[in-house]
């Protein structure tokens, strides 16, 4: 039976990174993980980020954004271009490529970094002698290895919706979503998340009509909601997207060709034909098949698994980070527990500030945030001042015909610290880091004011906003 110092289950954007610090700060590591391919034909490293998940939704991103700039943009430069074909399953192969040059990329950070990676499906069988026992099962084979320290990174699934099962042919999650390979003439969407708004630009972009049907109120109801409504009329208003609110599905039945959606909204029933319907409603982690119950591995009321604010379990040496446990599922917030995690086991003492996590939407205009909106400061009673700058009035900004959008900056109307900041236009997630770095270092507004930055940059539009904080 193999040995280790670390047990990593998961070779997500958390687990990886946790094998990886792990190896490098002397442990014997092995990384479990159950994730396939495309064709379902042999091991991926990378989980749901490499896989089906940020990085594909961007390769799409990208490649709808040019085909839309050519179609509609190119022509107030001079350049009239007629796209003569677009060929989706190109896009698809594309994508494909990028996502298999990260996956094999990870194998190889493994073999540099001599982590031992298994394939197979990990659950955990109680501790013998001090070390825990975790059992990998895969092709029907089992294997048992040991560990002293075991770092839980199981990530999450789409979230089911009990009207209808997910066939990825007709009714799509995010992997089918990411892998159509031709434009629907229509396109249903349940759930305006981030990941739903993501995938309908694609969509849309490439001129399928698209409906996005959501079960809340607010749009956008954790986002800034000044930068949730200049998003939702640039949507609906710019770019056709259907989207209706405070919607309640009522019946959802699969035709030869197409899904049929019957719901309500506004008191009225109503009903939608699709040509594919994706269902984007949210993730739900993943703790099936781990035994958490077996050994005891304390789960809340919402199948996360409970850890403190370092990342351990109510089970001793076991860790849990990523999607699978409390907080935002952002990729880099798992990262930045795995790398946490494994120094912690090093006896180190990092630190994760939940309070300056980024997060980014990549429609376009991009979306992008750190720190607390206007209503969580107003609901904590916190008394702010705030700066705000137009992406019109930036040099750049319209030179890229990219002038749609704003920077606000929200800061503490007594020590001016900078307490959040958001932005709605070109390349919002890039400039984001400028703002997460500021209130990392704890930062005034003012200290952003005195930064000299560089001219004609999209970045003097965050500098401007400072600079309106009176
Ligand atoms: C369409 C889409 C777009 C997204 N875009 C972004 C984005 O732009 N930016 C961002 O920050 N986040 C994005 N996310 C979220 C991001 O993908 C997740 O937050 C991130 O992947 C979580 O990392 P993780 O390591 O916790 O888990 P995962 O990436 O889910 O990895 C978990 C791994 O564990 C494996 N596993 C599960 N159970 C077992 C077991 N028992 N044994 C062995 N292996 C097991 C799984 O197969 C998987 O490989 C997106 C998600 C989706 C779906």
């Amino acid at each position: 039976m193999s040995q280790f110092d670390v047990v990593v289950i998961g070779a997500g954007p958390g687990g990886y990174v946790a094998a990886i610090r792990a190896a490098e700060l002397g442990f014997k590591t092995a990384c479990i993980d159950a994730g396939l391919n495309k064709k379902g034909d042999a091991p991926a490293l990378g989980g749901t980020c490499l896989n089906v998940g940020c990085i594909p939704s961007k390769a799409l991103l990208q490649t709808s954004e040019n085909y839309h700039a050519a179609e509609t943009e190119f022509a107030e430069h001079g350049i009239e271009v007629k796209v003569k074909k677009f060929d989706a399953k190109k896009m698809i192969e594309r994508k494909d490529a990028i996502v298999s040059k990260l996956t094999n990329g990870i194998g190889f950070l493994f073999k540099k970094d001599k982590v031992e990676s298994i394939f197979g499906r990990g659950s955990l069988q109680g501790q013998k002698d001090g070390l825990w026992q975790i059992e990998v099962e895969a092709n029907g084979a089992k294997q048992t290895v040991s560990a002293k320290h075991v770092i839980v990174a199981t990530g999450s699934s789409p979230r089911p919706l009990p009207l209808i099962e997910i066939d990825n042919d007709k009714v799509l999650d995010n992997e089918g979503a990411l892998n159509l390979e031709e434009v629907p003439g229509k396109l249903g969407m349940i759930g305006s998340g981030v990941i739903g708004l993501e995938m309908g630009s694609v969509w849309n972009r490439l001129g399928a009509e698209v409906t996005i049907l959501e079960a809340m109120p607010t749009f956008l109801a954790a986002v800034d909601q000044q930068v949730a409504k200049e998003a939702f009329k640039i949507f609906t208003k710019e770019q056709n997207l259907n989207i209706h609110l405070g919607v309640t599905i009522n019946a959802i039945e699969k035709t030869k060709n197409h899904v049929n959606v019957k719901y309500t909204l506004n008191g009225e029933e109503k009903s939608d034909s699709f040509d594919k319907l994706i269902i984007a409603i949210g993730r739900i982690p993943n703790t099936n098949g781990l035994n958490a119950e077996g050994v005891g591995l304390q789960k809340d009321e919402r199948g996360f698994i409970v850890v403190d604010e370092e990342c351990r379990t109510n089970l001793p040496n076991v860790w849990a980070i990523g999607d699978v446990v409390r907080g935002p599922m952002l990729a880099h917030k798992a990262s930045a527990e795995g790398v946490a995690v494994a120094e912690r086991i090093a006896g180190q003492k990092p630190f994760v500030n939940m309070s300056t996590i980024p997060a980014a939407m990549y429609t376009h205009p991009e979306i992008a945030w750190v720190g607390q909106t206007e209503e969580q400061l107003k609901a904590a009673g916190v008394k702010y001042k705030k700066g705000q700058s137009s992406f019109a009035a930036n040099g750049r900004a319209l030179g890229m015909g990219q002038g749609k959008g704003f920077v606000k900056i929200l800061a503490d109307a007594e020590t001016d610290r900078v307490l959040g900041v958001h932005i709605i236009g070109p390349v919002a997630s890039e400039l984001i880091s400028e703002a997460v770095m500021a209130m990392e270092f704890k930062a005034s507004s003012e200290d952003i004011r005195r930064i000299i930055h560089g001219h004609p940059t999209l970045s003097e539009a965050v500098h401007e906003a400072a600079c309106s904080i009176k």
